[in-house]
């Protein structure tokens, strides 16, 4: 069980890697954000984040041996710095903690793993500090981030608008779908992604193709959402990378439903039918990319695992 009161020794919240099941675009806002119609799904590869009280700032990272630890930034730059220094000044509080990030999500990977550190910090330093912050200041805090934080406090099946940010459960909440994930050696930079996608689809309508037929299918059978997966980035990932089409026909190859690239790339995920299914097009993929996982979605988004 987990104690929720007393000052605590130390504090870990566990959040999810996403992937989206559909990615609509569209041509860039006045702002130069892309307006999106994104319904996210959280997927259990995870990255844990502990905070220690101290009386400074120290940040560490430890990561899953499949990733490059030095392409984690351990600065002002590493976005959990500036989620914690959000919180703190939100309720004028010193910044202070011993955080330790322990990766699995791929970095740079189009699954939003910087994002769901981001949530996870904030949800363990307002333990840590005793804020109680509000869901709604939450919620603010997250959008201010980056478009992919408030889905990463939330996890589950999740249709996002406006850039991302604006977020609502949707069905298919308690339906297990299991995934194969290939993750590549180097990330995918997504400004460069989207750079990509500006120059591709020129004549690009400001209104995102919408999911409602995903949507209305979430709850149902895997065979139903098979055909309906859809990622606007894929192309621009795909020209950026063209090695990732090999890596989504070995998925085909090997028995997969249906594959995608995830987010921004460069991981590609691909659906299965069951765990046995996946496991079995995992074996078919193995020795493609740099590392095969296995995992299940929808899971929760951020929360608490200790509290010690
Ligand atoms: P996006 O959410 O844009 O799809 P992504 O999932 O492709 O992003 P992230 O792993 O979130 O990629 O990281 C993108 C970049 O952000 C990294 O290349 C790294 O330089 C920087 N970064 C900052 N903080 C973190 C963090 N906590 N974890 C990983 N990368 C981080």
């Amino acid at each position: 069980m987990i104690p929720t009161s007393g000052p605590p020794g130390s504090v870990t919240v566990r959040a999810p890697a996403k992937i989206n099941l559909h990615l609509g675009v569209g041509a860039p806002r006045g702002d130069g954000f892309h307006p999106l119609l994104t319904v996210y799904h959280a997927i259990g590869i995870y990255d844990d984040v502990t905070v220690r009280p101290s009386d400074s700032w120290r940040l560490t990272v430890e990561t899953a041996p499949y990733l490059d630890v030095t392409a984690v930034p351990l600065g002002d730059d590493n976005i959990v710095v500036r989620a914690a220094t959000l919180l703190a000044d939100l309720h004028g509080v010193p910044a202070h903690a011993d955080v330790l990030i322990r990766k699995e999500i791929p970095v740079a990977g189009g699954m939003a793993g910087g994002s769901a550190d981001a949530a996870a910090v904030l949800v363990a330093l307002d333990r840590l500090w005793g804020l109680d912050t509000s869901d709604e200041d939450m919620f603010r805090l997250a959008a201010e981030l980056g478009s992919d934080v408030p889905f990463a406090l939330m996890g589950g099946n999740v249709l996002g608008t406006g850039r991302g940010e604006v977020v609502e459960s949707v069905r298919g909440g308690d339906v297990v779908r299991w995934w194969v994930v290939v993750t590549a050696r180097e990330g995918l930079s997504t400004p460069a992604v989207y750079r990509r996608f500006d120059a591709m689809a020129a004549d690009a309508s400001p209104r995102p193709s919408p999911p409602h037929r995903l949507v209305a299918f979430l709850a149902d059978p895997v065979e139903a959402i098979t055909g309906l997966l859809h990622n606007d980035l894929q192309e621009p990932a795909l020209d950026l990378r063209p090695e990732l089409r090999d890596v989504l026909a070995a998925g085909e190859k090997a028995g997969a439903l249906a594959g995608l690239v995830s987010g921004s790339g460069p991981t590609c995920v691909f659906l299965c039918s069951s765990a046995d299914h996946a496991r079995g097009v995992a074996a078919g993929l193995d020795g493609v990319g740099e590392h095969v996982l296995v995992a299940n979605g929808p899971v929760a988004g951020a929360h608490v695992v200790e509290h010690a």
